[in-house]
């Protein structure tokens, strides 16, 4: 049969009604393509049996046992739980979802064999909800000789259900079914397998195959099918750019007249990267069409002044600017940094945010309606469909990858009038090694302010085990006796915000008692923004000198007299998130120090990453390490980059393939290929402003 897979619908597998296709359809899974391309996100090694008195909790386990014991509780949640036993160990299988055919099956003496992962409970080991076989005496079961592959979760398609549709559409592709091979050409020169050779394995793989590759996903089979992900991606931001880059943008080539005014009022002069960055984007904001620039610039590299210029050049040019934050304090910092510099100028700078109430806030909205604002700082307020903009024509993003997707779709909107867009500048100071940067933002240009202002005071970095606590509060209490301030930051705890407020709010009663002199505040995540920034604001206003707090401490909170930084634990933390914490002090003319606190024993890379932190302050030169160390650095989760999940690749793991996967978008842009590349891997597109 020589059916082309993505011209076939669903519907044409055995066992796909409409029902089905209705959910596949909800998950934008419409041709037999798209079930290929539905590709296991990990897969489980059922290929041998481990003895239960070898389990450890967290590993997935395929076990063979005895029921011992069978009890079944009827609480308010009734369970069902079944020791089972075998010569050398138990463990206890749970069920809170069974019924009465279940209870009678699952009987004293019922030999099983089962599929779960294990975990620690208050009564041992267990599995919850295990797969489960009954072994028939004298009869043998065997056991899986390859890896078994889990497929992404769909609302309603179960695993079983995906296993029989991609065995359905692998036998069709045996057969001969058509299938497009786009890199077929690049194949021998980088040494790659055939995509229909890939598709094969990694659904299907054989028995001999490599299970510690497989498991971490760079065996050679799912790094052909990463490429070709990866390349559709890269396609496809370009596609964006080529699209925003159709449309019209104002022409911002006013006088140098304010800006020459705004300069000689600074009470410093501009490094020249900051100049060089300007002349970048000045270049871009003088042509008619978007600028999509990304400034990346370490923690306390002047960005915001290079921010204040653009947004000048946009008045002078007779529009608006509006440069926006993630959070209240930033934006309020912003504001006021801002209206400081730009009011003497005789330059309107309006406030918006979610604190901005009634009155004013009416009066506001009209003052950037009718342009009697010249700048709006302001949080997502901005994005709000009150806010109307009488000319938009600048639009600067700090920290942009912490605004959800929507947020910044909905202001691009804001200067879409007759067909016209803002210019956009995103920055940040999270930093993200060059290659990487040119992958996951292939839309943008770059730019890097790459040198702090001059007069900076290196920042001491000491790293001490917490057993040295009580030399660590008599530095502290120095420190604040003599006038200075410091952050006190509690241990990350995964996974639970609540647990890690709990600890900070006892560390905070500790360090009250304990340094009974000092004024001590709390911040963490659980309070509200009002009470958070109540807190920030007496901090800097020097009524607090401790601050205890989570890792919430905003990126950019500017405190000069705070000069020490006590963060806990620091072991647990990645290395740019380190980093940014740290970059809180050293603002001042004090000499600042950092300590970095571990729970010994450490191991030789938790060693080595804190070493790290010890001896270098450059915060490129941190995230290539880690990324080095860690093999994916923290610094780049999905979550960050708001690009939507990958399925197979990984920016990080994979980022050696990143220099093919230019080089080939270069030859393929603008082509048939490229479009069949983005329909395949991103069938959902890429929106302008999703990125
Ligand atoms: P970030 O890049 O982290 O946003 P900021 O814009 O907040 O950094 O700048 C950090 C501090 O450095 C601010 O107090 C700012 O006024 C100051 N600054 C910026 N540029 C210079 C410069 N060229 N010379 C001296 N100080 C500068
Ligand atoms: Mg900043």
């Amino acid at each position: 049969m020589n059916t082309s897979l993505d011209q076939s619908p669903c519907r044409a597998l055995r066992g796909v009604g409409p029902k089905l296709a209705a959910l596949l359809a909800k998950r934008n899974i419409h041709t037999l393509q798209d079930i290929l391309f539905h590709l296991p996100s990990r897969y489980l090694d059922r290929t041998h049996l481990t003895a239960l008195s070898d389990l450890r909790a967290g590993d997935y386990v395929a076990i063979e046992g005895v029921i011992a014991h069978h009890r079944v509780s009827h609480g308010a949640k009734g369970s069902l739980t079944c020791e089972l036993q075998d010569s050398r160990g138990y463990i206890n299988l749970k069920f809170f979802h069974f019924n009465s055919e279940q209870i009678r099956h699952l009987n004293v003496g019922t030999k099983l064999r089962c599929f779960g992962e294990v975990r620690q409970s208050y009564q041992g080991l267990e599995i919850v909800h295990p797969e489960y076989l009954h072994l028939t005496p004298g009869k043998t079961l065997e056991i899986d000789d390859h890896l078994t592959p889990i497929y992404p979760s769909t609302e309603g398609v179960t695993q079983f259900q995906w296993r029989r549709l991609t065995d359905q559409v692998l036998a069709l592709l045996a057969e001969g079914a058509i299938l497009s091979d786009h890199l077929y050409t690049a194949q021998d020169r980088f040494s790659l397998p055939s995509l229909i050779e890939a598709l094969h394995y990694v659904h299907r793989p054989p028995p001999d195959a490599n299970r510690e590759q497989l498991l971490a996903g760079i065996h050679p089979m799912q790094q052909r099918l990463a490429l070709e992900e990866l390349l559709a991606h890269h396609l496809g931001l370009m596609r964006l750019r080529a699209s925003v880059q159709k449309t019209t943008a104002p022409v911002l080539s006013g006088s140098d007249t304010l800006s020459d005014a705004f300069l000689s009022q600074l009470s410093f002069a501009l490094t020249s990267a900051q100049q060089r960055v300007l002349r970048e984007i000045r270049t871009d904001i003088e042509r008619p069409e978007p600028m999509l620039r990304l400034l990346q610039g370490d923690v306390g590299s002047g960005k915001t002044v290079v921010a204040a210029l653009s947004l000048l050049q946009a008045v002078a040019s007779g529009y608006q600017g509006a440069l926006m934050a993630p959070t209240e304090i930033l934006a309020e910092q912003h504001y006021l940094n801002l209206s400081k510099w730009l009011e003497p100028l005789g330059l309107k700078v309006a406030w918006l945010s979610g604190k901005v109430k009634a009155k004013a806030r009416l009066q506001t909205l009209e003052e950037i309606k009718t342009g009697a604002a010249h700048i709006a700082v302001g949080t997502h307020a901005l994005f709000q469909e009150a806010v109307q903009f009488n000319h938009l024509a600048l639009l600067v993003i700090d920290e942009q990858h912490r605004f959800g997707v929507d947020q910044r779709l909905a202001l691009k909107e804001k200067g879409a009038k007759a067909e016209t867009h803002p210019h956009q500048l995103m920055m940040t100071a999270t930093p993200i090694p060059r290659t990487l940067a040119m992958s996951v933002y292939a839309h943008l240009d770059h730019s890097i302010i790459d040198e702090l202002p001059p007069g900076r005071k290196p920042i001491q970095t000491i790293v001490l085990p917490n057993d040295k606590r009580d030399k660590i509060m008599a530095r502290v209490n120095e420190q604040c006796v003599s006038g200075k301030q410091a952050y006190w930051i509690c241990p990350l705890i995964e996974d639970s915000e609540k647990l890690q407020c709990e600890a900070a709010s006892r560390t905070y009663q500790q360090l009250s008692v304990q340094l009974p002199h000092l004024k001590c505040g709390l911040v963490h995540g659980a309070l509200n923004v009002q009470d958070k920034a109540a807190i920030m604001h007496a901090f800097k206003k020097g009524e607090i000198d401790l601050l205890v707090a989570t890792t919430v401490v905003e990126v950019g909170v500017d405190v000069p007299n705070a000069s020490l930084m006590i963060i806990e634990n620091a072991e647990r933390m990645g290395l740019s998130q380190l980093h940014q914490l740290r970059g809180r002090v050293g603002r001042g003319s004090a000499e600042s120090f950092c300590v970095l606190m571990y729970q010994a024993p450490l191991s030789d890379t938790a060693y080595e990453r804190l070493n790290i932190m010890r001896t270098t302050e450059n915060g490129f030169a941190i995230a290539e390490k880690d990324l080095e160390l860690r093999g994916s650095g923290e610094f780049l989760g999905t979550r960050q980059t708001g690009i939507g999940q990958l399925r197979v690749a990984s920016y990080t793991r994979d980022s050696a393939l990143l220099p093919i996967v230019k080089e080939l978008a270069q030859s393929l842009l603008n082509t048939d290929v490229s479009d069949a590349l983005i329909t395949r891997w991103l069938p959902d597109g890429l929106a302008y402003g999703q990125v």
